[in-house]
């Protein structure tokens, strides 16, 4: 069978392997339908991503059909439509023990710390697969992966419907975060971004208000449209330097700051804007086991993964994906890759 593996950085080659055989911990294989790029499959193939090795097959965002099941049979049959979930944990260290794999001291994400989901096949145990909804597409389905770093950010935030909620970064992360936001029914939610168009589609998307934080200071913006509050919810979806600062002062007396970024250069930080207002300061690392929540508001109707694909390319032609996702051209808001 066919993959795409990042050789070294910057070395993207299609290469022949091995199809994967089933076991009794791996037992179901996946004929993979479509896959997504994200931001994290961009940094590994530039080498811009600290927990990757390589040689890696790259890839988390993944959909397909069971086409095999083990001997000792499975709760899905052949023909079952699976998007399958990126995190592999060890189950016996201190975090899976809370019940928290996706922080696992031995965490294997796959796409990033072991193979991932460009290629044909994949053989993964059961409990990482969850179905779909029959009216979702497969490429439409790439978007749960996505929807389900959303859901954790807003549940590591304890979000609620007294809160006021700001999102700093309008991008793909900072959209997604708004979408499932609006869900707990927040008393406002603003966002920040340094481009006015992310803006407009934000407040398009149901954010009340908007600001420019090339043209603004954010957190005296902030404040003013809090009362004087401040918000009591801040989710970093931006991820810069500097982000986290303005996240701690932006926040509000008693308030939640999420961050989510991986970045290493040092924020300018001190103790007193977390202390004086007792901040809560916690990260959000991928998801955990957030996929059938996703799945269950998909069939709710509270959300509607359609249109988000802009762009589709063959799997094989996966270095012209990523070569025209460097260009950033302003269409660009999630390129698929496609199997057949
Ligand atoms: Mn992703």
């Amino acid at each position: 069978m066919k993959a795409v593996k990042i050789m070294k950085p910057n070395d993207l080659r299609v290469i022949d392997m091995e199809k994967p055989v089933i076991d009794e911990k791996h037992n179901v294989l996946v004929k993979i339908r479509a896959a997504g790029i994200c931001g994290s499959d961009v940094g590994i193939y530039h080498g811009k991503n600290a927990a990757a090795t390589y040689p890696r097959v790259i890839g988390h965002e993944m959909v397909g059909d069971i086409v095999e099941v083990g001997q000792n049979g499975s709760k899905y049959q052949v023909g079952d439509r699976v998007i399958i979930d990126q995190v592999t944990s060890c189950g016996q260290c201190y975090a899976c023990r809370k019940g928290r794999p996706n922080v696992c001291a031995n965490l294997q994400v796959r796409g990033v710390h072991i193979d991932g989901g460009y290629r044909e096949y994949m053989a993964v145990p059961e409990s990482d697969c969850y179905r779909l909804p029959d009216f979702l597409s497969y490429e439409d389905a790439v978007m749960i992966e996505p929807t389900t770093i959303a859901v954790q950010a807003c549940s590591r935030a304890q979000m609620e419907f007294d809160d006021q909620v700001l999102i700093i970064g309008a991008g793909a992360l900072g959209s997604s975060i708004l979408r499932i936001a609006k869900l707990y029914h927040p008393r406002r939610i603003i966002m920040a971004d340094i481009e006015e168009g992310k803006l407009r589609e934000a407040i398009s998307h149901g954010a009340d208000y908007a600001i420019n934080s090339r043209t603004e200071d954010v957190a005296a913006r902030a404040h003013e449209l809090t009362e004087g509050y401040g918000p009591t919810v801040v989710i970093d979806a931006a991820c810069l330097k500097g982000s986290f600062l303005t996240a701690c002062r932006c926040a509000g007396n008693g308030g939640r700051v999420i961050t989510m970024g991986f970045g290493v250069e040092p924020d300018d930080m001190n103790q007193f804007v977390i202390t004086s207002k007792e901040l809560d300061v916690r990260g959000s690392r991928l998801q955990n086991r957030k996929f059938q929540t996703v799945i269950d508001l998909i069939h709710q109707g509270q959300i509607d993964l359609s249109g988000s694909i802009s762009h589709r390319f063959y799997f094989q032609d996966a270095k012209k994906a990523f070569d025209f996702n460097d260009t950033h051209d302003p269409s660009i808001r999630k390129i698929v890759l496609t199997f057949d």
